[in-house]
């Protein structure tokens, strides 16, 4: 069983945010000033993109082997987004709350629900695109989506945006730097009530 009291002082930092909102970019930058925080590495069927590295950006697997593992309980949480699987693995994430290492969790909407459940004291921050009419024009400019699934993410993004009121923070990501500024501001002000 899970028990947020025996837990150590690891602290659990969701961030979700639609795609194309400059999350990715933001938490490279959180890592940049706090490397001693855990990404935890999800697990996921959707395929590799370009410059993506199994065992870094996420543990790809077939649709077989992610069934075996939610069968098997190996998610803390685990969802279907834009038409894929993605799990967050337990193990990795229990061990480094186990030894007091802080660790975030990139996640849509749906898993924080679920960690919120287990995790009542994790800490979790929303990034918002300035608008729906920026947002398209960043994944147009990834080019990672085909149409299709550009509409499928801008849907998406508009239904996600939705729960931004459920996060203990909201930060506008309009200008990069001030986002990068706040969200390491959130993270020190957090950090340091977390050891009171
Ligand atoms: P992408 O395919 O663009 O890397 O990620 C799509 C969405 O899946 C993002 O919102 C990302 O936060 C979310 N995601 C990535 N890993 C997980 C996970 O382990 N669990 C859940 N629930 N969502 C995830």
């Amino acid at each position: 069983m899970l028990n947020e009291k025996k837990q150590p002082r690891g602290m659990i930092i969701v961030i979700s945010a639609p795609s194309g909102a400059g999350k990715t970019t933001l938490v490279e930058l959180l890592r940049k000033d706090f490397p001693d925080i855990y990404r935890s590495v999800s697990c996921t069927t959707r395929s590799e993109r370009k410059g993506e590295a199994h065992g870094k950006d996420y543990i790809f697997v077939s649709d077989e082997k992610f069934k075996k593992m939610v069968e098997n309980n190996e998610f803390a949480e685990w969802a279907e987004v834009h038409g894929n699987m993605y799990g967050t693995p337990k193990a990795a994430l229990e061990e480094s709350l186990a030894k007091g290492k802080d660790v975030l969790l990139d996640i849509d909407v749906q898993g924080a629900e679920k960690i919120r459940e287990l995790y009542p004291n994790a800490l979790f921050i929303f990034i918002m695109p300035p608008s729906i009419e920026t947002l398209r024009k960043r994944l147009l400019s990834r080019q990672t989506e085909n149409k299709d699934s550009l509409e499928i993410r801008l849907k998406q993004a508009v239904n996600e945006m939705r729960y931004h009121s459920s996060y203990n923070y909201t930060i506008v990501n309009e200008d990069l730097k001030k986002a990068e500024l706040e969200l390491k501001s959130i993270i020190k002000k957090e950090k340091k009530k977390s050891l009171l």
